[in-house]
């Protein structure tokens, strides 16, 4: 099975996200998305509980068509990337994964926790925030490609440049897809 983890603060989930799950799961033919909603540490005081952004990844999972997995909740700590996908490996033995990234993480990756190694581990997809991005992405991909044989796939995308801090500041909540905007305001959570 062709298995895309999506992992992510998702405080909150946003139509950016869903976005890049979504051309994701269509443009390289995967059989399920799993929303990984990571720990933040706890004097991280901007984000909510985890208790709430497990609920907003639920609901958007069970909107989206998505598989939601709560072990990083569960487990209460963060973990470094490399960690999770030997984790998931255990999980779903068989699976080929493809961890979703957008663009600013892979500008960034070099800077991630044994990188080197992660790259190599399974496969990426990655979706661009901005249009600006596309020609830097495109070259960190071919870079890892030619000195790792990493298997990056950049996705044909619009891109929609939206962050969950610009939702969290200003309070709008148009970018957020319906349900999950039903719970925000229900529990008065930003
Ligand atoms: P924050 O503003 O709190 O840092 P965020 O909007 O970047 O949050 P995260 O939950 O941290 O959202 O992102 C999870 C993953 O989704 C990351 O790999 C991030 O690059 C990607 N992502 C987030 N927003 C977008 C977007 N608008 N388009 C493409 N990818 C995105």
């Amino acid at each position: 099975m062709k298995t895309g983890i999506f992992g992510g603060t998702f405080d909150p989930p946003h139509i950016g996200h869903i976005l890049l799950a979504q051309k994701a799961k269509q443009q390289c033919k995967l059989d399920r998305i799993i929303l990984l909603p990571s720990a933040v540490p706890p004097h991280k005081k901007s984000h909510l509980s985890g208790f709430h952004r497990l609920e907003l990844a639920r609901i958007t999972a069970e909107e989206y068509g998505f598989e939601l997995c709560d072990w990083e909740y569960k487990k209460k700590s963060p973990s470094y990337t490399i960690e999770t996908i030997s984790y998931m490996k255990t999980l779903y033995p068989g699976d080929q994964l493809y961890f979703i990234i957008g663009g600013d993480s892979m500008l960034d990756f070099e800077k991630w926790y044994r990188w080197e190694e992660l790259i190599t581990m399974c496969s990426f997809i990655v979706g661009i925030r901005k249009q600006s991005e596309l020609d830097a992405v495109n070259a960190a991909a071919a870079d890892k490609r030619r000195r790792f044989g990493a298997d990056i796939t950049v996705l044909d995308i619009i891109p929609v440049d939206i962050s969950s801090t610009e939702i969290r500041e200003t309070g709008d909540l148009s970018e957020v897809p319906p349900r999950v905007r039903e719970y925000i305001i229900k529990n008065k959570l930003y």
